[in-house]
């Protein structure tokens, strides 16, 4: 047996505030299953999190449930990238991040003026870097499969993550980089740390465990962005965590129902979940240390939220049996890479 302490997730998708098509239980569930006690909800639910109504209308959801919710408010109207968002109104209401997750902010105008508006409320930017976003999204990254799917070079994340730090120079903004695939990232962010600018980084169980040379693409369930990228860019995230330059593991639990994953990959929705599996796999994958995982999963996510003024939740002892099975997620949306994964560990029941 060994304990953690309950972990933080700094990126999910609670789905609700929705249109009743999601059942906002399973978040609660899929949280207390992985151990987690606080998880930070991207603002692209099914209701855009871009007004102050829609924020209500998320709360009053996240007070059902016995789990700590913070909320992050979208950089633009609708996330498409045209209109800024009222920043000072959410600002007011205590939310201190935003995000328009799931696309970019691309236009530069709109970037610099973002980026000076929240460095003088003192709030962050938490971006997901995809050049292509609102106009030609692909599929894959390089080499493709064939003629049908479109690939995702690097560039797609290097040139807004360029134009971004460029702009945290210029305005001192909290910035944080979500889901980065590549070492070219890392050494981005790196230089950037090492001037000093106020950045931090995550990445995603998936793109530490598995990279596109040992995946088969015969269904949806591997498509997300970014995507799986080369195995040394795999090899260079996992030393990335182990040297400093990226903070944080973060889910980015992204439920889908499986009539939207289950299909050829280029119909497949974007997105895995995430909250479930994620200690078992890394732990079990040998890669980190106990004292490492219990870093990325709980220390420093926790220091950057309470950095920005958020605060979290009385941290509980989690405690998980050392036994070899077999993982499958207990929540009704499936989309894991890691569905029936050999793990060396289970969480507790009574913890639940
Ligand atoms: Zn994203």
């Amino acid at each position: 047996m060994i304990s953690t302490p309950s972990f933080i997730d700094l990126h999910t998708h609670t789905r609700y505030p929705d249109n009743d098509n999601f059942q906002y239980r399973e978040i609660e569930k899929a949280a207390k299953y992985g151990g987690y006690s606080d998880i930070l909800a991207m603002a692209n639910s099914e209701i855009i999190i871009d007004s102050i109504e829609n924020l209500s209308v998320a709360k009053e959801i996240d007070k059902k449930l016995n789990l700590k919710i913070h909320r992050v408010a979208a950089l633009s109207k609708n996330l498409n990238g045209n209109e800024l968002v009222n920043y000072k109104e959410f600002a007011d209401k205590g939310i201190r991040i935003f995000s328009d997750d799931g696309k970019s902010l691309i236009n530069d105008e709109l970037a610099d003026l973002a980026f000076k508006t929240l460095a003088k409320l003192d709030c962050g930017i938490f971006q997901h870097c995809e050049l292509n976003c609102h106009s030609n999204p692909g599929d894959i990254a390089p080499p493709k499969l064939n003629n049908e799917l479109i690939e995702i070079y690097e560039e797609e994340e290097l040139k807004i993550l360029e134009r971004d730090l460029k702009l945290v120079e210029k305005y001192k903004t909290r910035y944080h980089a979500q889901h980065i695939s590549t070492k070219k990232s890392l050494d981005m962010i790196s230089r950037a740390k090492k001037l000093g600018l106020p950045v931090t980084t995550e990445v995603s169980p998936h793109h530490l465990l598995l990279s596109n040379e040992n995946i088969t693409f015969t269904d949806g369930t591997y498509k997300m962005y970014p995507p799986i990228r080369s195995e040394s860019d795999r090899n260079a995230l996992v030393q990335g965590l182990k040297d400093g330059v990226i903070d944080v593991i973060a889910t980015d639990h992204a439920p889908h129902p499986k009539e939207s994953k289950n299909i050829n990959f280029k119909q497949a929705a974007r997105g895995v979940v995430g909250l479930e599996s994620t200690f078992p796999v890394l732990f079990s994958s040998g890669l980190f240390s106990l004292d490492e995982l219990i870093t990325f999963l709980h220390i420093n996510p926790k220091k950057i939220l309470k950095q920005l003024g958020y605060r979290v939740a009385k941290t509980n002892k989690i405690s998980w049996s050392i036994t070899e099975t077999s993982f499958t997620t207990k929540t009704s949306y499936k989309n894991s890479t890691f569905e029936n994964t050999k793990v060396l560990i289970r969480k507790e029941l009574f913890n639940v």
